[in-house]
């Protein structure tokens, strides 16, 4: 009986563990209804400027640009970031072991990719009268 009763809470551990390091789902842009992607550049958006920016705006200032709505492959990176981070953080006690993988690895690994397509920014994008960067001409 006790042993039973041992199994059990030893099965109901891992399953808790399971819950707790459940992956996030990725995002793939090529699915989203249209107003799913803008309510999901939003959400990023206000990501970005809540959390990402706050914590690791530094990194940020050399790879990021007001544009990045605009850029397909950048959004992606983004929305995998945003996904991932939600996960670690969004709960009472956030993963310190995904955190720490966040910013030893996640985060420079998508910044140094972004910072690369993002390189001609300068010379593509403008920033429009609604404070966006759109592509120049
Ligand atoms: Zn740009």
């Amino acid at each position: 009986m006790a042993e039973r009763t041992m199994a059990r809470q030893a099965a109901d551990l891992r399953r808790l563990a399971d819950e707790l390091d459940e992956p996030a789902a990725a995002v793939d842009w090529t699915v989203l209804a249209p107003e799913a992607e803008a309510g999901l550049r939003d959400e990023i958006a206000a990501w970005i400027t809540r959390k990402l920016q706050p914590m690791y705006g530094e990194y940020l200032d050399e790879q990021l640009r007001d544009c990045w709505p605009q850029h397909p492959s950048v959004c992606t990176e983004l929305g995998q970031l945003y996904r991932e981070w939600s996960r670690i953080f969004d709960r009472d006690k956030p993963l310190l072991p995904a955190a720490l993988a966040f910013s030893d690895r996640l985060l420079p690994l998508a910044l140094g990719r972004i910072g690369k397509l993002m390189t001609r920014c300068s010379r593509q994008c403008r920033i429009s009268e609604r404070g966006h960067d759109v592509p120049a001409p």
